[in-house]
């Protein structure tokens, strides 16, 4: 009798922390352009995508994969509160990068008109908002991944220092090929491959988010500074290891506003 293939279901995960610091050694001292072109000739992340907030210096980050590998998938986190001009400058960036796979991934609607029904939660319980906004979709979105490339930096702020280039998040791969870039490394590479900018950016706003989280900064002000202002919040929660429950989503996630309550802002 014929034997029978076996389907045999590996539930490991792809990488371990001693293949992020193995990558981590191996690329130490390589430019970021020819670190990704090695990596996706050799499918040595599996089955990988880059997830953009199209923010204003996305183009950077998007620009090196697309010139390393068209055909990596590009996801966008539409939290369906996003500026009208970052739609736009989503659409600008990838005609002109010619991407093959762009995706859009949005926020559950029964979970919407659960916990957000009046759209207002941003208002009273960020923290709520983008768990359910941003960090469950970004997670559906991933499911099916071995590693994601992300466009953190650095320099962004005080919770991104000694950002290694590749790290370990929920047992996937996170690929962070622009962690030791400086704001001077990004503005020279937009202006050598003459970048379109976030419409957004003349105006004031050097980090872009969502509608009504963002605001304009001043001039010396930390560039992240016009996220969540006012709040105690920088991170929308899609970058924290784990991705804990938010406060808000953890107090039950009533879609009605609290007694009383006015909106701030
Ligand atoms: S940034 Fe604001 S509107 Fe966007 S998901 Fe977070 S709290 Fe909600």
């Amino acid at each position: 009798m014929a034997s029978r293939a076996l389907d045999i279901i590996d539930p490991r995960p792809r990488f371990t922390q001693a293949d992020a610091d193995a990558l981590n050694a191996r690329f130490a001292g390589t430019d970021t352009a020819t670190m990704l072109a090695q990596l996706f000739a050799e499918g040595a992340l599996g089955r990988v995508a880059v997830v953009s907030s199209f923010g204003t210096e996305s183009a950077v980050l998007l620009h090196l994969v697309a010139a390393a590998d068209r055909s990596v998938p590009v996801i966008f986190v539409d939290t369906l509160k996003m500026f009208p001009e970052t739609l736009d400058y989503r659409e600008t960036l990838l005609a002109r990068l010619g991407f093959t796979d762009c995706s859009v991934v949005q926020p559950d609607p029964e979970v919407l008109r659960a916990k957000d029904e009046t759209g207002l939660r941003w208002s009273w319980d960020p923290d709520g908002c983008c768990e359910i906004r941003k960090v469950e979709p970004l997670k559906r979105a991933k499911q099916g991944l071995d590693a994601w490339i992300s466009g953190r930096k650095a320099f962004q702020s005080s919770t991104r220092q000694n950002l290694p280039r590749f790290e370990i998040e929920d047992g996937r791969l996170k690929v962070n090929p622009l962690g030791d870039w400086t704001k001077d490394d990004l503005e020279a590479y937009f202006a050598r491959h003459d970048l379109p900018r976030h419409p957004l950016e003349a105006k004031g706003y050097l980090s872009v988010g969502c509608g009504p989280c963002t605001s304009p900064v001043a001039p010396g002000e930390d560039p992240r500074a016009g996220r969540w202002r006012g709040w105690d919040k920088v991170e929308c929660g899609i970058h924290s290891r784990g991705n804990p429950a938010a406060p808000g989503a953890a107090q039950g996630g009533a879609g009605e506003l609290p007694p009383g309550y006015e909106p701030a802002f």
